[in-house]
């Protein structure tokens, strides 16, 4: 490898570097053969390389964007390096503590970052404080839940009443049963429609809304989640952003990462497997690594085309829309009304966040801005405004709810995730029955193509997830 391609950096720079890299098929000066072609720049992408390569394979990476990380992502430009994607692990992420290590950045415990102050609750373009919000007429919830804020709400019932008692056990074909719409859970829970909407659908972590996420997945989330709690309380990021991690395992890697790749087919017909991009590049291999996830790799041509129940996932397999806006401020108009920066809103302004990445050593947990996330439904609705018109929008909004905060605020940034077309949705979720119409098989290999992927996992997830995902593959093609 060429000194000048181990100096990984966003932006204009890959951009630089991937001209001087991509520029054509696997370099005729290397004498050995490609073992492996990975598709995908993302923590399982880069994993799965380096592990062949520790198995001694070469291996090339191609990725469609100019840089690396996927759903990793730091504005680096913002201050207090918001992120738009891939926010913390929890301390059982062995395997993505392992890697920080291994790539040389620092994990630092951002817990205290995210209390300090509790979430505003507005409802009907109003405040409600939480002693207010028991006796409210707006609170929908039952007797039992009235206390609860409705962003406790799912979390807690889903915990309450997880019917896994393993929940390494999601996706077995056993559990088909329990394979059932959010909705129909929280129903049997005693809450009516407005709850629903209200505790999930506003803002909801997962589909976009409680009739089209299954409570299955909810449930092997819960456990994936209490096992994380018991591991300790830290939650853990890479100190100066996360997008380091991304960097820093690409440059453990010995073999060719090309940007600006897109793969638009991969076809192994013949002894080889033969991977396409747009750009009319050609590589070829005995295998392929496809990290993709299921709403990019459905605009690939696969040939021989994929069947069964793993055709069906590949199509339907649903992405999470999410959009996030950062906003910057001169003054902390928190102070000037004196209610919590952050907010929860039933309002086109989505859920406020304070984000306390100061870089003040005496200050670390001083507000540098606010990152305002619409999910959802929600974030269709801004995508449809163009970025910038939603920004301003997100800043209108924030206003006609915070009077304090007018003209303190600015829209500095906005991510659209399901708008990405390399990613098309932020992290993927079943739908109801779809976890018992294909989970169990929807990674077997397919011919000389292996897959991995955070929707691939199946004993951890988000970004553990991922780095699991990986080791999987590795191991499908060193034995294959
Ligand atoms: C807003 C947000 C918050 C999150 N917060 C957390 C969190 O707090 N904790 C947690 O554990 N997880 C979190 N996650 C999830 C975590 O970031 C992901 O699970 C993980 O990064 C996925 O990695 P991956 O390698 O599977 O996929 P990706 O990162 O998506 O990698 C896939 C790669 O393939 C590339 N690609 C796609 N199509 C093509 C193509 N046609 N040709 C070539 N390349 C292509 C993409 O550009 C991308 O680089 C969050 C994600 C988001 C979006």
């Amino acid at each position: 490898m060429d000194l000048t391609r181990r100096d990984f950096a966003i932006g204009a720079a890959a951009i630089g570097l991937a001209a001087s890299v991509g520029s054509g098929v696997a370099r005729a000066a290397k004498p050995k053969a490609l073992d492996a072609i990975v598709l995908g720049a993302g923590v399982s992408g880069l994993n799965a390389a380096w592990l062949l390569e520790q198995e001694g394979m070469k291996v090339l990476v191609l990725e469609g964007r100019q840089r690396v990380g996927g759903r990793v992502l730091t504005l680096m430009d913002q201050p207090g390096y918001p992120e738009m994607g891939f926010n913390s692990m929890g301390e059982g992420y062995g395997r993505g503590i392992d890697a920080a290590m291994r790539a040389g950045v620092e994990l630092e415990n951002i817990s205290p970052r995210f209390g300090g102050s509790s979430q505003e609750l507005y409802l009907g373009g109003k405040r409600i404080s939480k002693e207010e919000w028991a006796r409210s007429p707006l609170n929908p919830f039952p007797d039992a839940l009235k206390t609860a804020m409705p962003w406790e709400v799912v979390n807690r019932l889903v915990h309450q009443h997880n019917r896994l008692p393993d929940f390494n056990t999601w996706n077995d074909p056993a559990n088909a049963a329990l394979d059932i719409s959010l909705h129909s859970f929280l129903k049997a829970q005693g809450l009516n429609d407005a709850a629903i909407r209200l505790a999930h659908d506003v803002s909801p972590y997962y589909g976009t809304s409680a009739y089209d996420v299954s409570a299955l997945m909810l449930e092997f989330n819960d456990g994936f989640i209490a096992g994380q709690i018991a591991a300790g309380p830290r939650s853990l990021a890479v100190k100066g952003g996360n997008i380091k991690l991304p960097i820093g395992m690409a440059k453990l890697l010995k073999g060719d990462l090309l940007f600006g790749k897109e793969v638009v087919a991969i076809d192994s017909q013949t002894g080889m497997a033969e991977v396409r991009c747009a750009d009319g590049s050609v590589y070829t291999a005995p295998r392929v690594i496809c990290s993709l996830p299921f709403s990019t790799l459905r605009h690939i041509a696969i040939t021989p085309g994929l069947s069964g129940s793993q055709a069906l996932a590949v199509t339907t397999l649903r992405y999470n829309p999410i959009t996030i806006a950062f906003l910057t401020f001169t003054e902390p108009f928190w102070e000037s009304d004196g209610f919590a920066p952050g907010m929860f809103t039933d309002d086109h302004l989505g859920v406020v966040m304070p984000q306390r990445f100061g870089s003040d050593p005496a200050n670390p947990t001083a507000i540098t801005g606010l990152t305002v996330q619409a999910r959802g439904q929600l974030a269709y609705y801004w995508d449809a405004m163009g970025k910038d018109a939603a920004l301003q929008y997100v800043v209108q909004r924030l206003e006609a709810l915070r009077p304090a905060a007018k003209g303190k605020v600015k829209g500095a940034a906005i991510h659209s995730w399901a708008s990405e077309r390399f990613n098309m949705g932020d992290w993927c979720y079943f739908a109801p029955g779809q976890i018992a119409a294909f989970a169990a098989g929807m990674a077997a290999p397919a011919g000389r193509i292996h897959f991995c992927g955070e929707h691939t996992a199946v004993g951890a997830r988000g970004l553990e997830g991922a780095f699991e995902s990986s080791e999987r593959v590795a191991l499908e093609v060193m034995t294959a």
